[in-house]
């Protein structure tokens, strides 16, 4: 049972929470869902999504391929959400604090990064992301 819990660490099955989502058959109904979701598409590489979810005026296309390298190359640790502000059911803007934590060429490495969300045809993406120390 322990391998099909979500990589998000929500301790839900993972079928039941991001998994879902990548595959379309779930929505991501709030800014820190749709947050999980993409940090699961990183643990899997799964760069269409990582796409999909990124809204279409600040996306790159051309850095799919090296998402999905740089995705593949590292192993993911965890996620850990800090903090949350609106992203809610009935808001079109959110904002979500999180580390993400992986190792890379033998190192233990994080992101820290406050991100910044937004609805698009309805639906959560990825705008903008800061970095924090
Ligand atoms: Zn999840």
């Amino acid at each position: 049972m322990l391998n099909s819990l979500c990589p998000c660490g929500s301790k839900k099955d993972k079928n039941n929470c991001c998994v879902a989502i990548l595959e379309g058959k779930l929505e991501a109904e709030t800014a820190e869902a749709l947050m999980r979701s993409r940090y699961t598409a990183f643990t899997l590489a799964h760069a269409e999504y990582l796409m999909k979810s990124h809204h279409s005026k600040t996306r790159n296309i051309k850095d799919k391929k090296d998402i999905k390298q740089w995705a593949k190359s590292v192993k993911w640790m965890g996620l850990t959400i800090i903090n949350t502000e609106k992203g809610q059911l009935g808001d079109d803007t959110g904002t979500v604090e999180f580390k993400a934590l992986f190792i890379e060429n033998g190192q233990l490495n994080h992101i820290h990064e406050k991100s910044f969300f937004c609805l698009e045809n309805k639906k959560w993406v990825y705008k903008s992301g800061k970095q924090l120390p």
